[in-house]
């Protein structure tokens, strides 16, 4: 029996990755304008880093992390999320005494032993950031800025933004109480998960997608009215700046997370294209907690985390122009002119054109096909006599127009004439 991939994990072909690939680059290249390095952690860590930081009894801890023993008995787990590793890379290596602020960004898989499903899966990819160092609520705008550039320039809409504040340790607890009391007086209408929740973590009961349960949430009091004033001045500075920036957004005061180091901002991007459940692209918030539980010094923290498959089925509905083929297909009349051919192929590819060579000893006819098959943008041909000449006859295969280029000039005729896509 052949062996196939894991449940939940998937494969990222050839014909798919060119949109992975312009998300990556586009990623790294708006980030770099707001200052921001990258960091790659390791895909696994102590479990302890995971229990301590996103809490031994969530949900991601309890039931979701790939765990394994090494062979000395630690355990170990794969990473299900980026911001407490990134966290524990930037105490280990002193980044805090490096620079009063640190902009970094991640790209790389997740793991969550989820139940699989449309736009849930258990290996998955998140491009990330990460600012350790201010708590300044236009740095929160302007991380968010650098999002909708970066969403813009890739060519996504439709998508909203949805902010909210959590309140912190002055303010948060009272709130917490007052939502437990009524949350007593509705058990029966909720759901077992609510119900659950209602004592282990109140908060979550907020994000409950479940139908029945809507209006009874809707009608809990909201965070936005138990704030201390500088949690209520910090959450409006920060819809100032958003204003400041022309970004839209809707304060939506269920939008919660249930962790205790999440502090005053979070926000969430969603898209109706992505369906009614699983329809959020991006998560994040600040966590000023985080890296004093980790061992380190008081630290304000602020992030996101944008998952790409999700994006990426956003992006696919517009045409991205990205074209997968070679540039140019260098079709031989036989072994002969080989030699030619492939001295003909590394001074193209000197001056950056992709050029396909076939070795598999085809026909001309059968080399031509290939050049279809694979998309490329021109072919030329190579006998004897365009090697004597050093005149070859390069044809566009969008519409079969042909003319015969001197062979130092076929680059800046193919850069000219075609979309290069490096
Ligand atoms: P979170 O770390 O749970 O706040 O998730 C941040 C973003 O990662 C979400 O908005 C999703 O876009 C994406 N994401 C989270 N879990 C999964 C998953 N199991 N499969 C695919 N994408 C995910």
């Amino acid at each position: 029996m052949k062996i196939k991939s894991v449940r939940g994990t998937h494969d990222l072909l050839p014909e798919s990755i060119g949109l992975w690939q312009q998300i990556e680059s586009t990623a790294r290249g708006v980030f770099r304008l707001y200052g921001y390095e990258e960091l790659r952690t390791p895909i696994f860590e102590k479990t302890e880093l995971f229990a301590r930081s996103i809490g031994a009894e969530s949900d991601i801890v309890q039931k979701e992390m790939y765990t394994f023993n090494d062979s000395k008995g630690n355990p170990i787990s794969l990473r299900p999320e980026g911001t407490a590793p990134v966290v524990r890379a930037y105490l280990e290596h002193g980044l805090h005494h490096d620079k009063s602020v640190q902009k970094l960004y991640y790209i790389g898989p997740m793991f969550r032993h989820e139940r699989p499903q449309k736009g849930r899966y258990r290996q998955f990819h998140q491009v990330g950031v990460e600012v350790l160092g201010s708590d300044h609520p236009a740095l929160e705008a302007e991380v968010i800025e650098m999002l909708v550039r970066f969403l813009r320039d890739l060519g996504a809409s439709e998508i909203q933004l949805l902010v909210n504040s959590v309140g912190c340790p002055n303010c948060r607890p009272g709130y917490v109480k007052i939502l437990k009391e009524e949350l007593d007086k509705l058990q029966d209408g909720l759901c077992a998960e609510c119900q659950r929740r209602s004592t282990t973590n109140p908060l979550r009961v907020l994000d409950c997608k479940v139908p029945a349960c809507q209006p009874l949430i809707d009608g809990l009091p909201s965070i936005l009215d138990h704030l201390c004033e500088e949690c209520r001045q910090h959450f409006e500075q920060f819809q100032a700046y958003l204003e400041l920036q022309n970004i839209p957004f809707e304060v939506v005061s269920r939008l919660v997370r249930g962790l205790d180091y999440y502090v005053g901002t979070t926000f969430e991007m969603i898209s109706s294209k992505l369906g009614p459940t699983q329809n959020a692209v991006v998560g994040g918030g600040r966590y000023d907690g985080l890296p004093e539980l980790l061992g380190g010094p008081p630290t304000p923290g602020f992030g996101f985390a944008l998952g790409i498959e999700r994006l990426v089925v956003l992006l696919e509905e517009n045409e991205t122009g990205l074209r997968p083929g070679p540039d140019i297909f260098l079709a031989y009349l036989d072994e002969s002119v080989l030699q030619e051919t492939l001295g003909l192929a590394r001074e193209l590819r000197d001056q950056g054109i992709s050029a396909y060579v076939d070795f598999e000893g085809r026909s001309l006819k059968a080399q031509m096909r290939l050049a279809n098959k694979l998309h490329s943008l021109f072919t030329c041909i190579i006998g004897d006599d365009e090697v004597k000449s050093g005149q070859f006859p390069i044809k566009r295969m969008e519409d079969g127009h042909q003319i015969t280029q001197a062979r130092e000039a076929i680059a800046s005729y193919v850069k000219e004439d075609g979309v290069i896509t490096s």
